[in-house]
Parts: C-alpha cells; sequence; structure tokens
C-alpha cells in the first residue's frame, strides 16, 4: 500500500510543465484521459513507473487515439476493385468535386432559379437517364440500400419469385436474401442451385406475386450442367401476367467490358434494354464513382420508390452526389482516361511491364534483389468472377525472413503498400499502382528489405 503513495494525483501531473506542452497540442480532455488511463494502470498493478516512463506512456495512450486510422495505401494486389480497400478509386475531378462541396453549403436541395427547394436524388438524374437510356433515376446510399428499398415499396407483404441459385452472399458475410427478406416480401424460391427454367418462375406464380427478382452473379460463376432463364425472357413472362421485373444488377457497368478483352458483363443500358422495370446497381464498382446506389428504370416506378418513407434512412451524402455527378461527367464527355479502374482495366501489357521494369532498374542500383515475372490481375469486388488479365508484377523472393514476413514489412510501411503471396515470393502488381506511387513502392522494397 505504501508504494502507492507515491503515486501523483492526476491533478498533479496535469500542472507539470510536460503536460502543459501535451495540452497544447491535444487539448486538457484527452490529455486528463491519458493521464487518468496510465496511473489507473499503475495502480491496478501496482507497479510505480519512473517520472520519464510514465510520460511516455500517457504519450502512447494519446498517439494510440489519435492515430489515423482511415488512411490511404497502395494497392498494389492486382485487384481493380478491392473491397477492403475501398472498392474504385474515384476518378482526380471527382475527387475535387466531393472536396469542393464538402465544406461549403451547396444546392443540395436548393434550386437557386427559383428558391425553392429541390431533391437531392433527382441531381444526378438527368445524367443517369442520358447515359443509360433509363426513363427514371435516383441514387441511394449503396446497391444494398437500393434493392432493399425497391422491394419494401413494390412488394412488402406480396411475393417475389427468384432463382435459388442466385440468392448470393455479397461479401462480409452479408447475404442478398436476407436483406431482400427485411423488405417485408416473401421470397419464393424457386429451380436448383445449377438450373432454373422459364416453366420453374411460371409455375411459382400466385395472386399473391408481385415481382420476379433477378440477381446478378456478379461474384461467382456456376460452371458445368446449368441453365438459367435470360433478363428478356423474364420480362415476357412478367408482362404476360402483369408482374414487376426488378434487377439487381451488382457491377453497373455502362461501358462494354468485351471491349477491353473481358468477359462480357451486362451494362446498365444492357439490363433495361431487355426489359427490367427497375435496375439497382453499386456506383463503386464498374462505373468506377463513390459508393452509392443507382435506381433505373421506368419514371412512375422511380417515384413511387422514393416517396416510401425508408429513401429518407438510405439518402446519399452530399459529397457522394459530387463525386458521382463528376464520375458520369466523365462518361458524358468520353473522358474515360480520366476513370482509373478503367484505365487499369484497359492497361496495355508493355506499359505495365514498362513500370514493373523501371522498379527493378531502381531497386537493382540500390542492391535490392527483385525480378520481374508474369502474373495475373482481377477485377474483384463481385464483377466479372473468374477474369484474369495478363500482367507483369515485381517479384521479391524473402532472403532471411519468409514471404509472409516480407509481406508485413510492406503493409507497415508508411503508406502501407498491400501485395500478395504466389510460391513464396512477394508480388507486387503495377495494375492497381496508381500513377504518382512509384516512389513509394521502390522506398517501401529497400525498406522491407533491411
Ligand atoms: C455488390 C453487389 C451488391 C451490393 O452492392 P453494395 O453497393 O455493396 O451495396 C448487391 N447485389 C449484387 C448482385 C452485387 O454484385
Amino acid at each position: 500500500m505504501d508504494t502507492l503513495r507515491a503515486l501523483p494525483s492526476v491533478h498533479q501531473l496535469l500542472e507539470a510543465p510536460e503536460a502543459s506542452a501535451m495540452i497544447a497540442s491535444h487539448g486538457r480532455p484527452l490529455v486528463r484521459f491519458a493521464v487518468q488511463r496510465v496511473i489507473d494502470e499503475e495502480r491496478r498493478t501496482g507497479a510505480i513507473a519512473q517520472p520519464d516512463a510514465r510520460w511516455s506512456a500517457i504519450e502512447r495512450v494519446i498517439q494510440e487515439l489519435r492515430r489515423p486510422r482511415l488512411r490511404p495505401v497502395v494497392n498494389a494486389t492486382g485487384v481493380i476493385l478491392h473491397t477492403n480497400l475501398g472498392r474504385a478509386p474515384l476518378a482526380p475531378a471527382a475527387a475535387e468535386a466531393a472536396a469542393a462541396i464538402a465544406g461549403r453549403y451547396s444546392t443540395l436541395e436548393f434550386d437557386p432559379q427559383t428558391g425553392r427547394r429541390g431533391r437531392r436524388h433527382d441531381l444526378a438524374a438527368d445524367l443517369l437517364r442520358h447515359l443509360s437510356g433509363a426513363e427514371g433515376a435516383a441514387v441511394v446510399n449503396n446497391c444494398a440500400a437500393a434493392v432493399l428499398l425497391m422491394l419494401t415499396a413494390l412488394a412488402k407483404g406480396k411475393e417475389v419469385i427468384v432463382a435459388r441459385g442466385e440468392l448470393v452472399e455479397i461479401g462480409g458475410g452479408f447475404r442478398m436474401p436476407d436483406v431482400m427478406r427485411l423488405s417485408g416480401a416473401r421470397m419464393v424460391e424457386v429451380g436448383t442451385t445449377n438450373r432454373t427454367r422459364a416453366e420453374d418462375y411460371a409455375a411459382a406464380i400466385t395472386p399473391r406475386t408481385a415481382v420476379i427478382m433477378k440477381v446478378h452473379a456478379s461474384n461467382f460463376q456456376v460452371i458445368g450442367f446449368t441453365e438459367t432463364v435470360e433478363l428478356k425472357d423474364l420480362a415476357t413472362i412478367a408482362r404476360q401476367h402483369q408482374l414487376l421485373l426488378l434487377h439487381d444488377l451488382g457491377s453497373g457497368a455502362l461501358l462494354e467490358t468485351a471491349a477491353y478483352g473481358l468477359a462480357e458483363e451486362p451494362r446498365i443500358q444492357d439490363s433495361l434494354l431487355s426489359g427490367a422495370d427497375l435496375v439497382a446497381c453499386s456506383a463503386d464498382k464498374l462505373l468506377g464513382g463513390p459508393q452509392a446506389g443507382l435506381l433505373l428504370g421506368s419514371a412512375a416506378l422511380v417515384d413511387r420508390v422514393m416517396k416510401h418513407p425508408l429513401a429518407r434512412a438510405v439518402r446519399v451524402d452530399k459529397m457522394t452526389l459530387a463525386a458521382l455527378i463528376a464520375t458520369l461527367d466523365l462518361y458524358l464527355t468520353q473522358s474515360i482516361a480520366g476513370l482509373p479502374i478503367w484505365e487499369m482495366l484497359g492497361a496495355s501489357a508493355e506499359s505495365i511491364a514498362a513500370r514493373a521494369r523501371a522498379w527493378l532498374s531502381r531497386l537493382t542500383e540500390r542492391g535490392a534483389l527483385a525480378e520481374i515475372v508474369a502474373a495475373e490481375s482481377t477485377v474483384g469486388g463481385g464483377s466479372l468472377p473468374g477474369e484474369r488479365l495478363p500482367t507483369t508484377a515485381l517479384a521479391i523472393t524473402p532472403r532471411r525472413r519468409g514471404a509472409a514476413d516480407l509481406l508485413r514489412r510492406l503493409r507497415e510501411h508508411e503508406p502501407p503498400v498491400i501485395g500478395r503471396i504466389v510460391e513464396e515470393r512477394v508480388l507486387l502488381d503495377p495494375r492497381t499502382v496508381l500513377p504518382g506511387e512509384d516512389d513509394v513502392i521502390v522506398e517501401a522494397v529497400i525498406a522491407a528489405l533491411a
């Protein structure tokens, strides 16, 4: 008990000169919190620290709380839409547009011409209609919200027919059928995991059916003995029975992936032309914009859906809208080179190899050992499953410690460099490394090998 008497009070410590400097940089409440925490710990363990060690401990508590947790990383994984790394990086023009709106008042829900109230989800609507051919369009928080909203507004208490093989998990443990059930619609599953036919849908229709729902297989492939019903055939069935056809498209491409040597990913336009009444998709997958959900299709349906009270709960933020509008403007003016993900998808084999070689020669100059290898990039992010793009990567074979250790050291660099391990080597793929990040790669590798 005696030793504890040597423990200074929080008040005494806050009056010390060491505390004044900390208070000046971090504010009094945070310093008080850290002092209290360190003193409590000393009291609990009975290990009374020397003043210097105690002040260091207090500083550590403060630094830990203030450590920036959301910070940029360099994506050298070769996965273009990397969900854990924030999916699509925005076009510089889109990032600037978001920043320009963020710290100011704006026309978010205000029409300066009339001085009257406007609707935020209308701001991007003209552009979306023009680019997709949709009659109506609206923007919400993300694709999952768009699906939940359209089913809640259009099918609550009614039956929705969906193929069993399309009840997908979208990652992070979230399953679309759970989201769909939240709407209060009754999901009626038809077909089997690998095969669903038009008759399966037709046979499941009852007087309570309101919707036929199609969910795009965006993050998996069913191969072998398979059969699915095309959207246009579902449209015929829906029309015959006066049902709505809703399409959860997911990836939301406006451009043709086939033109990039990739498998065909249905575009928003294709889905609408095939007869979907409403299409829901993400803005941060193949559209290459910010996280948002797009609803496109019949103007009357979009209107009905956006009048539902749930629309308020899933509404989109002003920074997102600014970034989305700027992204759509790049499509409008065919400035696709301004969109990072399409640059990555379309990067020539030669330009990628040249970058890998440039990294290698800079590393070799500085005595680091690495080599150039052929590898594969992927699209990721629930788009084009199974598609691989040939790439040229920098491969580093760790000498002393293993590849996992090297990967960790690269992650601990500031900014972190994220690579991947293939056959006991660390691979860094130039395809997903943004222009201007080359120096970081070289410095991170040098530091990690030191
Ligand atoms: C990605 C995806 C979703 C979820 O989209 P979020 O924008 O992440 O909410 C839903 N459905 C499909 C088919 C998807 O591919």
